[in-house]
């Protein structure tokens, strides 16, 4: 008997478990019921559909990179949605900024996600023509190739000045927390993009939260994914449940920024906020 399972990659499409049953004189193959992880609508005709390359050139002009350089305009399209995006979170979190929370005492704080939330990785997009590979963009990540996302730095460090606590959220694995901290604060490696540092945590937790090998889960994520495939975590179970662990150590998290909206549903935030992205879409 052979069990095969389709990972899913970072750019999952398709959930797909193949189980094939063999029998004494024969194999019988029973494929279970795949579902697409993104649920859109059919196009009944091809001119429904924006072609593919055509699509890809939207995108680059919307990243102010109309030629595929890698590098996004700071004054393109993209760059300037972003800005507007960290401003508006900014005027809410100075507007919460003397507003009582909902924990008493609790401190305010942000989250941040971090791939296309806090760093953008436009050069991997191009460099990878859109098909995203975990040994590639693990190379990027470990040289901190990424550059801030517009405006995000900013926002930021205005929050940490008026005393809310940053926290970045990521489903970057374990494995990549140190090159995700110097990529995001400064180590002289690569690409300092100058966010004020991840506040630690009253348990001695850094507030950099990478996603465990399922065997290192912490309790409160063990609890929140028993009933998801192999215990693993999804997104939004990873997310949401790191957010209530947050909030259960005294913090209120006022404002959270992410990129997909499995970044931003599952609570845990009293406002969400969402950064553009055009790119992939993560269920
Ligand atoms: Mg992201």
């Amino acid at each position: 008997m052979t069990v095969r399972t389709l990972s899913l990659g970072r750019r999952a499409t398709v959930a797909t478990a193949v189980v094939c049953s063999a029998l004494v004189g024969g194999g019988v193959a029973y494929a279970a019921t795949a579902q697409p992880a993104i649920r859109t609508t059919t196009p009944r005709h091809a001119d429904q559909v924006t072609n593919i390359d055509v699509l890809r050139q939207q995108i680059r002009n919307y990243y102010g990179d109309p030629l595929g350089t890698g590098t996004f305009a700071p004054d393109g399209n993209y760059a300037l949605e972003a800005e507007s995006v960290a401003r508006a979170g900014q005027r809410w979190l100075d507007a919460r900024r003397h507003a009582g929370t909902r924990g008493s005492g609790a401190t305010k704080a942000i989250v941040l996600d971090v791939d296309d939330t806090s760093l953008t990785t436009w050069n991997y997009e191009v460099a990878s023509n859109w098909a995203y590979n975990p040994a590639t963009n693990g190379q990027f990540v470990t040289e901190q190739r990424f550059p801030a996302t517009p405006g995000m730095v900013a926002m930021a460090t205005h929050a940490a000045q008026e005393g809310y606590a940053v926290f970045f959220l990521t489903g970057r694995p374990t494995s990549q927390e140190a090159a995700t901290l110097g990529n995001l604060t400064a180590d002289g490696v690569g690409v300092d993009a100058g966010f004020p540092a991840p506040t630690t945590l009253p348990d001695g937790e850094d507030g950099l939260f990478t996603k465990p090998d399922v065997a290192a889960y912490p309790d409160y994520l063990k609890q929140a994914c028993a009933t998801d495939p192999g215990g693993k975590c999804t997104t939004i179970h990873y997310k949401a449940a790191t957010r209530a662990h947050i909030e259960s150590l005294g913090y209120d998290i006022v404002a959270n920024f992410g990129d997909q909206y499995s970044d931003l549903v599952g609570g845990y935030a009293d406002r969400t906020f969402k950064v553009p992205n055009p790119n992939y879409y993560l269920p």
